[in-house]
């Protein structure tokens, strides 16, 4: 095992309105270091730094829009979403939660802040991560995973030193409960002042961590609030020190090595199955959901 070390140290690019419900860093393909390519199976990733909202009556958000050929997968971290989709599928995802959505053959969905939570404003901060699907599971049926906090799994560092949550994958000797169609990992170490926790994954992996609280030392080196270290594709192992309580999301995956082709909602192999996706939503095929 020899250390994967750190490409590069990202800061959040300027952030732009998702909507009116979410104020997102693009990191993923927005910043030059990390193409959808260079970073598949993880072929977007919009960053909702923590906010303030003020109260509203009439929730912030994304009204009805489709997807097709990838996963959307969301990571809450403070405030409160609610969706609902053409598949029949709704949910509320809460402070600590993850909803993963596949919309593969294809999904209409809206996205807001939950009722209560836009009533009376707050704190909000999440991560919104496309996953790519292989070529072969791309028009596979639509499903939906409503990941509690209490069902993740949880490896503990140690006294004093916090604990890794894990929502897919495995770390050590615990596993994620996300179910994946390629090797995935998606786990937030949760530190506490003098934590350390190491990390092992392939090196051929696309691997980043962001730090979504606090600071930390990756591989010794200083990341802070709202840092990406994305790490090069050599080397196995890396470490996570925090000298204050500190949350760090880890992703790392096996990339998927098929030709990109992306539209808007859709992320496809080919430009012909992008015209064929818009064709298949234009004649109802995605269902439909009420605005
Ligand atoms: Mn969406």
């Amino acid at each position: 095992m020899t250390t994967k070390a750190i490409e590069s140290i990202i800061s959040p690019p300027a952030p732009h309105m998702v909507g009116d419900g979410f104020r997102v860093h693009n990191f993923i393909p927005g910043h030059h270091r990390m193409s959808m390519e260079r970073m598949s199976p993880f072929i977007m990733m919009d960053y909702n730094s923590r906010i303030n909202f003020p109260p509203k009556e009439t929730p912030r958000g994304v009204g009805v829009h489709p997807h097709r050929g990838f996963e959307t997968v969301t990571i809450a971290y403070k405030g409160k979403v609610a969706h609902h989709d053409s598949a029949g599928n709704s949910g509320i995802i809460s402070e600590g939660d993850v909803q993963w959505m596949t919309a593969a053959y294809g999904v209409l969905h809206k996205e807001y802040h939950e009722q209560e939570f836009s009533r009376q404003g707050g704190e909000f901060q999440m991560v919104q991560l496309w996953v790519n699907l292989p070529a072969k599971d791309k028009l596979s049926t639509p499903k939906y995973q409503a990941i509690e906090n209490s069902k993740m799994g949880r490896f503990e560092l140690g006294e004093g030193h916090g604990f890794v949550e894990v929502i897919a994958g495995t770390y050590q000797t615990v596993k994620g409960p996300a179910s994946t169609f390629t090797p995935v990992n998606m786990m937030n170490a949760k530190l506490t002042s003098g934590g350390k926790a190491e990390f092992s994954f392939p090196a051929s992996y696309n691997t980043l961590a962001l730090v979504v609280e606090g600071q930390a030392l990756i591989n010794g080196e200083k990341v802070g609030t709202d840092q990406i270290a994305l790490f090069k594709n050599e080397g196995e192992t890396f470490t996570i020190e925090a000298n204050q309580d500190a949350i760090v999301l880890v992703l790392s995956g096996e990339p998927i090595k098929e030709p990109i082709a992306a539209y808007g909602p859709f992320v496809m192999n080919t430009r012909e199955e992008l015209i064929q996706a818009f064709e298949d939503m234009n004649k109802g095929k995605f269902g439909v959901l009420e605005d």
